[in-house]
């Protein structure tokens, strides 16, 4: 495939390189079957050159910084000589077409750097299909040289859980008053956090200080201390539970103060995240993340793939509008019709 040489092409000029990865992840997004076929030859070609960036997620509610933070962020890491790619995840697209990320005009200076690469969210499908796609327009720009990429999402919905699950480091964003209500942030989404950012400190200095003490303190009681697989990892490395020793060899998280707009914290934000790669690169936990995320992202796509041929196999396709009359009118368990299609499906398949 030509383009898949123009993408690896480190000699390429930035107009043609981008224009064949942008090609490249538009046949990623295509639905037709040819097309997802070629894009499977052209993901293999690539897989080798991939895995070299970080990867960093951000995720914040509307309205926290966002974009100001990744456009000061992206800006910040041109400087300091990397290539970075911005990918989003929108999950608003998905369920109404609308964008929550889209709708404005984001990062101003980064869209048009040479050394920046931005695509806003895939526009429609499931929010699976929606990483998925997202998932491999990464493994393209890392190909194509970008050492950073960056996957921005809103808190909203599960797709916070979807750009953990496949970014090394995850940030979340958060307002100064986000002290006030932690019960409005949501349990699940805090313990996905390797970093928690409070932006806006310029607004209010002392509400910024009381967020990210009152933050700290619930990160220490349903953060990675009480994280299985944390312990475990302690225990293997005989490393005492808040001894230094532990502190040292395992990251915890943290929660620092900045101001996206004015800049301030931007250094000692990026002295953090340098701090978390080389410590989950010294004990191994970067490559374990990458290898779980991996096999999780095979199984995932087998359920979906398992799904769709269920649900398009032509005995199930036959079945299906009565068994759901029967459900739906009350004359059928749901279970029992469900293990009827299942049943339908495995007689026929021809083996
Ligand atoms: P997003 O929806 O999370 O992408 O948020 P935006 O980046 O669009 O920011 C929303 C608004 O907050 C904009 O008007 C920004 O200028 C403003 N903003 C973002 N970061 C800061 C900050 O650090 N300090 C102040 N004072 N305003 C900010």
């Amino acid at each position: 495939m030509s383009f898949a040489n123009v993408i690896l092409d480190r000699e390429a000029p930035t107009v043609a390189q981008r224009r064949a990865i942008a090609k490249a992840i538009t046949l990623l997004e295509s639905t037709r079957d040819d097309h997802r076929k070629q894009a499977d030859e052209l993901l293999t070609a690539l897989l080798p050159h991939t895995g070299k960036s970080f990867r960093l997620g951000i995720s914040g509610v509307p309205g926290v910084g966002k974009s100001t933070f990744i456009e000061t962020l992206g800006l910040f890491l041109i400087d300091k000589g990397h290539r970075v790619a911005v990918l989003t995840i929108d999950p608003s697209s998905t369920v109404s077409g609308g964008s929550i990320l889209g709708d404005k005009t984001r990062m101003e200076k980064l869209s048009v750097h040479e050394r920046a690469y931005i695509r806003p969210s895939p526009s429609s499908g499931t929010l699976g299909g929606v990483a998925e796609k997202t998932r491999e327009a990464m493994l393209v720009c890392e190909a194509a040289g970008y050492d950073i990429v960056i996957v921005e999402t809103v808190g909203v919905g599960q797709s916070e859980t979807a750009v953990a699950g496949m970014t090394d480091m995850f940030v979340l964003l958060q307002l100064p008053n986000a002290g006030d209500d932690l019960q409005a942030i949501k349990k699940g989404v805090m313990e996905l956090a390797d970093l928690v950012v409070i932006n806006k400190a310029d607004i209010d200095k002392d509400a910024a200080t009381r967020a990210q003490a009152q933050i700290t303190s619930a990160l220490r009681l349903f953060g990675h201390h009480g994280n299985p697989a944390h312990a475990q990892a302690m225990q293997a490395a005989h490393a005492v539970p808040g001894s230094p020793e532990a502190e040292i060899r395992f990251w915890q998280p943290r929660v620092m103060q900045l101001s996206a707009l004015l800049g301030t914290g931007v250094d000692a934000f990026w002295t953090a995240v340098t701090e978390f790669k080389s410590l989950q690169s010294a004990n191994g936990r970067l490559t374990m993340r990458r290898e779980k995320q991996a096999l999780a992202w095979m199984w995932e796509r087998i359920d979906a793939g398992l799904k769709h041929a269920f649900r398009h196999h032509p005995h199930v396709r036959e079945l299906l509008p009565q068994t759901i009359a029967a459900v739906t009118g009350g004359t059928l368990p749901a279970s029992t019709a469900a293990r009827n299609l299942l049943a339908a499906q495995d007689h026929h398949t021809p083996i």
